[in-house]
């Protein structure tokens, strides 16, 4: 099903869907038992073939719903709803058409006990699995009872008018029970997806730095575990980047902590246009250090990203009141295979160890630390 969809279109379609699975069949079989039973099919064959046709192609075009629904097919919702909910009500018209036909013959009097009490038995289980649909819930009820209760109506023989009243009284009872499901089931349905809503704006807040809007330390360290097992089992390099702004305490203390923050953004959105593999994972760590995990990447491609962002970083166009503030950050990676049994907090360490020998060459570069080989650029 298309995925363009209200949510809740598309939960109500599915709930619908499997509601009404049980009326794709029913309707045969209760026909084919009243009609076989009271031999119909030899005494009235034009009666009973006619209307087995028309209930086994509303069941056809129902069994294709259904099959286009557990498939998945793309098509919009509404369309599949409407096919569905027209399908529903054109074999509840049928029927109560049909009930009319039995009623109004006299030849078919040995049935009418068994359509008036199919009618109401359809009309009210059906109505109560179908409330969901507001169409449904009101035009189902009164497609299926309401021809064969005014015909009763009509006839007006005693018995006649005590069934077309009990009629008339199970479709309003039905109407307001049916009422009051369909209300139950529609809160029920939007508390859920609120409560889906709010878990997974908490889940998104609980991993993103308010600030910078990158992910931020604690999700950083749960990716690090995974990418870490992952690089195990796939025997692929695991690189890390540990990135800090340069002098950044003076630029505070010179133009504010506000336009520090802004500084923060500006960088923050250097590093997420500037790196563009999916699996790179780039964190605010804290402060104005940044990380960034890079799954399946060699030192040499480790350090020409870190070149790269280093030069983005240098090319950030910023000033305070008329005056050009320059950034420049110092980075400090590190690169290695992980494998069993070995520490994942010694890459941290390899690559904060590197920052600070950068830190310490007078800032503005790149310090690799790759089993023992250090790449130097700025
Ligand atoms: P170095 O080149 O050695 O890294 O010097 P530095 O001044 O960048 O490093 P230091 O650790 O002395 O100072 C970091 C500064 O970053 C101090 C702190 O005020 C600032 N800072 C940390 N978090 C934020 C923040 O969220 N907003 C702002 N505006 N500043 C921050
Ligand atoms: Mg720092
Ligand atoms: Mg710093």
């Amino acid at each position: 099903m298309s995925r363009k969809n209200d949510p809740l279109t598309i939960i109500a379609h599915a709930d619908l869907t499997n509601r009404a699975r049980g009326g794709i069949v029913i309707y045969l079989l209760a026909w084919l038992t009243i009609m076989l039973s009271n031999q119909v099919h030899v005494s009235s064959p034009e009666f009973f073939y006619f209307n087995t046709t028309v209930i086994v192609l509303v069941m056809l075009s129902r069994l294709a719903h259904y099959y286009i629904f557990i498939r998945e097919f793309e098509i919009s919702v509404s369309l599949a709803h409407d096919w569905l909910i027209y399908s529903i009500l054109f074999g509840a018209l049928h029927w109560g058409l049909m009930s009319c036909w039995v009623l109004l013959n006299s030849d078919h009097a040995a049935l009418y006990a068994y359509i008036i009490v199919s009618g109401a038995v359809l009309g009210i289980a059906g109505t109560t699995a179908l409330s969901i649909s507001r169409r449904l819930r009101l035009w189902f009820p009164i497609l299926i009872m309401l021809p064969s209760i005014s015909v009763l109506f009509a006839r007006a023989g005693t018995e006649d008018l005590i069934f077309a009243s009990m009629g008339i009284l199970s479709l309003i009872y039905v109407h307001v029970t049916s009422k009051t499901a369909s209300q139950d089931y529609w809160h029920a349905i939007k508390n859920h997806a609120l409560a889906e809503q709010r878990a997974s704006d908490m889940e998104r807040l609980s991993v993103t730095d308010q600030l910078t809007q990158l992910k931020n330390r604690s999700y950083f360290e749960q990716r690090f575990g995974e990418e870490w097992k992952r690089g195990d089992r796939q025997n692929q390099s695991l690189s890390l980047l540990i990135l800090d702004l340069d002098g950044f305490k003076r630029i505070n203390d010179t133009h504010g902590h506000l336009f520090g923050d802004e500084c923060l953004r500006r960088v923050a959105r250097t590093l997420d246009s500037e790196i563009h593999r999916e699996t790179d994972i780039v964190t605010r760590y804290g402060g104005e250090e940044f990380v960034l995990l890079m799954p399946d990447t060699e030192a040499q491609q480790a350090a020409s990203v870190a070149e790269k962002l280093r030069r983005a970083i240098a090319d950030i166009d910023i000033e305070h009141e008329g005056v050009p503030v320059r950034l420049t950050c110092s980075i400090g990676g590190a690169t290695v295979l992980p494998h069993h049994g070995s520490n994942r907090d010694n890459l941290f360490k390899r690559a904060d160890h590197a920052l600070y020998t950068a830190k310490a060459n007078g800032r503005n570069r790149y310090q690799a630390s790759v089993a023992g080989v250090h790449l130097v650029a700025g």
